[in-house]
């Protein structure tokens, strides 16, 4: 079996707070493979940007208890220096947050903020790095890139700046995207042509991309293999046909549920999860889902309240729930015939 191109294993990120430990990842293992893409889902709160800012070592150390192991081609993150993280930061791995407006400098023009990232990670020369932020804008879709390279951020639309942030987190082709709800404050249209944008340099460079969103229907999109998290954990694991097409956890049937669908009758209201996402301060005992569950009369003991259940993966597909495999197998035939096709 090859060795993943990033690999989590048993990472736990644990914040400490005046009111407590915040556990807000909870033992997370998952890989991601060289040119594929991870979709990782859930509401928020699950704990899916504080496992990315953790995989670039962006988290406050201070405050942070971290462990478990981050391996990426072979190289421990949780014990790498600050220095060398910095150094793979941009180059090998990059990262595009949700707000651009937030995440790029007003008083800089946008040619010169990608530029001195290339300038940071390769030493190019002044005119090399415009020509090459030019180059980028452009490979984004930004019109008239040699004139829009001295535009500040206000100067640009939502889309364009979200574009820009793109080519910033391209510039140095890393071998590794992490974005964080990118195209959430987008409208439709342009959320469709930036996963495009991103498929497309997927496909020229090979990256590998981790997708974070809340959004199912995103992931359907763009995603190669999917990760469900809920609480601090991963509750259901997969390829995006068997966690969309034949999903097993209960939260998963829950997330499925409450999205609306293209054939579903307008008068048929969707179904919200009941409740709201655990605290990570004290979180449920037991299966973390629980007090949303419909399910756990069908577990036999009464576990579900007391006991943690593991997520048993069989060749990287399986979800962490006590239903046995044929009571989740009816129940999910069940879900799918309530669902248009
Ligand atoms: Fe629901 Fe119990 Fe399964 Fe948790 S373990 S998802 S509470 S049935």
């Amino acid at each position: 079996m090859s060795t993943p191109f990033l690999s989590v294993r048993d990472l736990r990120v644990h914040f400490s707070t005046e009111d407590g430990t915040v556990k807000a990842v909870d033992g997370l293992s998952f890989d991601v493979e060289q040119g594929r893409t991870l979709g990782i889902v859930g509401e928020s709160g699950s704990g899916k940007s504080v496992t990315n800012l953790a995989i670039l070592g962006l988290h406050d150390r201070e405050h942070t208890a971290i462990d478990g192991e981050i391996v990426l081609e072979g190289r421990d993150l949780l014990t790498a220096s600050e220095r060398e993280l910095e150094r793979l930061r941009g180059n090998t791995m990059s990262m595009i947050f949700q707000d651009a407006l937030a995440s790029l400098s007003p008083y800089h023009t946008i040619g010169r903020q990608i530029s001195e990232t290339y300038r940071k990670h390769t030493g190019a020369s002044r005119k090399a790095a415009r020509d090459r932020a030019v180059e980028m804008l452009k490979r984004v879709g930004i019109p008239q890139p040699d004139l829009r390279v001295d535009d500040y951020p206000h100067q640009f639309s939502g889309g364009m700046r979200q574009r820009a942030m793109i080519a910033m987190a391209l510039v140095c082709d890393p071998e590794l995207l992490i974005a964080d709800e990118p195209t959430t404050a987008l409208d439709v249209t342009v959320q469709a042509q930036i996963m495009d944008l991103l498929q497309d340099l997927q496909q020229e460079t090979g990256t590998s991309i981790i997708f974070i969103t809340h959004d199912l229907g995103v992931i359907a999109d763009i995603a190669d293999d999917v990760l469900v998290m809920y609480g601090g954990r991963c509750v259901e694991r997969g390829t995006k046909k068997e966690v969309l097409r034949a999903p097993q956890h209960p939260y998963t049937w829950g997330l499925l549920g409450s999205m609306p669908r293209l054939g579903s009758p307008v008068d048929v209201p969707l179904s919200p999860i009941p409740g709201t996402p655990p605290s990570l301060l004290n979180p449920p005992t037991g299966c973390c889902f629980h007090p949303r569950c419909a399910f756990t009369e069908q577990v036999e003991g009464a576990r579900c309240p007391t006991l943690r259940p593991p997520l048993e993966l069989v060749d990287g597909r399986g979800a962490a729930c006590h239903l046995t495999a044929g009571q989740r197998a009816g129940f999910a035939a069940d879900f799918a015939a309530s669902r248009p096709q």
